[in-house]
C-alpha cells in the first residue's frame, strides 16, 4: 500500500466518527501524492505524514454560564493546536451548535496549509464551542465568552497561540474574550485578532476574507484570460465573509445575484444591495426575510437553492459541505466559469471533482479565503510594533498577498505537471514550507 493510502487508512481508524476530518485529510493527502511519492523514503523514515495528521495538542473543556432567567447551561469548549512548525498557532474560534472535535480538527488541519500559503510566520490551530449565539442577549453572550476565555486563557498567548473570529464569533465576542484574558492574565497583548479598532484591531480586518477572495478570483481569472468586470455571481451566506465578498465583487463590476442564511436565500435580479444586507445582518442581527422590505423586486426562498441560479461565478461563503454534487451539475449546466471558495471546505469531494472534470476553474478555500488570516497576521505585526497602519496600507498588503498566493498555487500545480489543478497547487505550495520546517526541527 502506498504511504499516502496507509496514512489515510490510519487516520480513519484512529479518529472514528470524524467524517469532516477524514474528508480534509483525504483531500490534502490525495493531492500531495506526486510530492510524497517523489520523497517517499525520506518522509516515511521521519513519519512526516503521521506527525502532520496528529495535532500537537487538543484541549477540551467545560464552559458553564448562566442565562438571563438564572438558568445554568454547560457547553463544550475546544482548542486544537495543530502545528507550530512555522509560527505560533493561529486560527479562529467557531461558535455553532454543530461544533464537535472532528469539525475543529478538520478546520485546524486546513489552517496549517492555508497559513503556510500566506508566506507569513503562522502555524495552524482552531477552536470553538457547540454554543449557539443565535437569539442570545448581549449579557448572555458576554457570560459565555468570559467563561470560555477563563479556561482558554491558560493555553494561549501572543507568542504561543493567537485565536481569531469564525462562524458565530465577530467583533462583539472577540471584545468580551479579550477583556477577560486581560483581566485574568494581567497582560495587554495581541492575544486575539479581529479586535476593535480602539484596542489594537487592524483596519481592513473585517473586510479581509471577502475582499481577499475577490482579489484572488480576479487574478486567477486574469491568468486564464478572463476579465472579472461585467460578470455575474452567486454567493451563499450572509455573514462576515459573504458581505465583504459581495461588497468587493460589486466594486469590481460584478453583479451579485444571491445570498443566503441557514433558513433561506435571496435572489435579487438588480444585484444584492450591500448596504441593506449590512443593516439587516450587522446592525439588526435579523433574518434574510427582511431583505424584501429594502428591495421589493427581489425574491426570498425558504431552504437552499443558490446554486441553481445562472451566473458566471459561484462563491460559496457560508459553511462546509454546502455545495453538493447536484449543485455542481447545475452550475456546469448553467455555464459557470469559476468556483472560488470563501468558506472552509464548502464543496464536497465529489462536487469538486465534477467541477474540475468539466473545465470549471476551481480555487480551494485554503487559498481563496486566506486573506482573513493573512490580515490577522498583519494585525499581530501592528500589535508588536505598537503602531496602526492605514486602511489603504493594509488593503494593499492584503491584495499583494492574495496575488502571490494565486501565483504560488498556479506555479506549484504546473511544476508537478498538473496545470490548472489549483487544489493540488494550493496543497503543494502550503505543504512544502511546513514539511521543510518540520524536517529541519527533528522528530518533534
Ligand atoms: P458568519 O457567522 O459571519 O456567517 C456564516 C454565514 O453562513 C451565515 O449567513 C450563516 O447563516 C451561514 N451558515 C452557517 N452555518 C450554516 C449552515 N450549517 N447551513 C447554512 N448556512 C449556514 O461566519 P463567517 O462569514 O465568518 O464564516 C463563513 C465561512 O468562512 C466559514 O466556513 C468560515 O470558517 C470561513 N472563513 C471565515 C473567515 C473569517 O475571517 N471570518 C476566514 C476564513 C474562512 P445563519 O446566520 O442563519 O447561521
Amino acid at each position: 500500500m502506498s504511504y499516502v493510502d496507509e496514512v489515510i487508512e490510519s487516520v480513519v481508524a484512529k479518529n472514528p466518527a470524524e467524517p469532516e476530518f477524514h474528508q480534509a485529510v483525504k483531500e490534502v493527502l490525495e493531492s500531495l501524492r506526486p510530492v510524497i511519492e517523489a520523497n517517499e523514503e525520506k518522509y516515511r523514515k521521519v513519519a512526516l505524514l503521521e506527525r502532520m495528521v496528529e495535532p500537537e495538542r487538543q484541549i477540551k473543556f467545560r464552559v458553564p454560564w448562566v442565562d438571563d432567567k438564572g438558568q445554568a447551561h454547560v457547553n463544550t469548549g475546544y482548542r486544537v493546536q495543530f502545528n507550530s512548525a512555522i509560527g505560533p498557532y493561529k486560527g479562529g474560534i467557531r461558535l455553532h451548535p454543530s461544533v464537535n472535535i472532528g469539525i475543529i480538527k478538520f478546520l485546524g488541519f486546513e489552517q496549517v496549509f492555508k497559513n503556510s500559503l500566506t508566506s507569513l510566520p503562522i502555524g495552524g490551530g482552531k477552536g470553538g464551542s457547540d454554543f449557539d449565539p443565535k437569539g442570545k442577549s448581549d449579557r448572555e453572550i458576554m457570560a459565555f465568552c468570559q467563561s470560555f476565555m477563563t479556561e482558554l486563557c491558560k493555553y494561549i498567548g501572543a507568542d504561543t497561540d493567537v485565536p481569531a473570529g469564525d462562524i458565530g464569533t465577530g467583533a462583539r465576542e472577540i471584545g468580551f474574550m479579550f477583556g477577560q484574558y486581560k483581566r485574568i492574565r494581567g497582560v495587554y497583548e495581541g492575544v486575539l485578532t479581529g479586535k476593535g479598532l480602539s484596542y489594537g484591531g487592524s483596519l481592513a480586518r473585517t473586510e479581509a476574507t471577502g475582499y481577499g477572495l475577490l482579489y484572488l478570483t480576479q487574478e486567477l481569472l486574469k491568468l486564464n484570460g478572463i476579465d472579472i468586470a461585467g460578470k455575474t455571481a452567486c454567493v451563499s451566506g450572509s455573514g462576515n465573509v459573504a458581505i465583504y465578498a459581495i461588497e468587493k465583487a460589486t466594486q469590481l463590476g460584478v453583479k451579485v445575484l444571491t445570498c443566503s442564511d441557514s433558513n433561506g436565500w435571496v435572489y435579487d435580479p438588480d444585484g444584492i444591495d450591500v448596504a441593506a444586507l449590512k443593516e439587516i445582518k450587522e446592525v439588526n442581527r435579523a433574518r434574510l426575510t427582511e431583505y424584501k422590505k429594502y428591495r421589493p423586486n427581489s425574491e426570498y426562498h425558504e431552504g437552499r437553492g443558490v446554486w441553481v441560479v445562472k451566473a458566471d461565478l459561484a462563491l460559496p461563503c457560508a459553511t462546509q459541505n454546502e455545495l453538493l454534487l447536484e449543485d455542481a451539475k447545475a452550475l456546469v449546466e448553467n455555464g459557470c466559469t469559476a468556483v472560488c471558495e470563501g468558506a472552509n471546505m464548502p464543496t464536497t469531494l465529489e462536487a469538486t471533482k465534477y467541477l474540475q472534470e468539466h473545465g470549471v476553474i476551481f480555487a480551494p478555500g485554503k487559498a481563496a479565503n486566506a486573506g482573513g488570516v493573512a490580515t490577522s497576521a498583519l494585525e499581530m505585526s501592528q500589535n508588536s510594533e505598537r503602531l496602526s497602519w492605514t486602511f489603504d496600507e493594509v488593503d494593499a498588503k492584503l491584495k499583494n498577498i492574495m496575488i502571490n498566493i494565486t501565483h504560488n498555487m498556479v506555479d506549484a500545480a504546473k511544476r508537478y505537471g498538473h496545470e490548472g489543478d489549483y487544489v493540488m497547487g494550493a496543497n503543494i505550495a502550503g505543504f512544502e514550507k511546513v514539511a521543510d520546517a518540520m524536517m529541519a526541527q527533528g522528530i518533534c
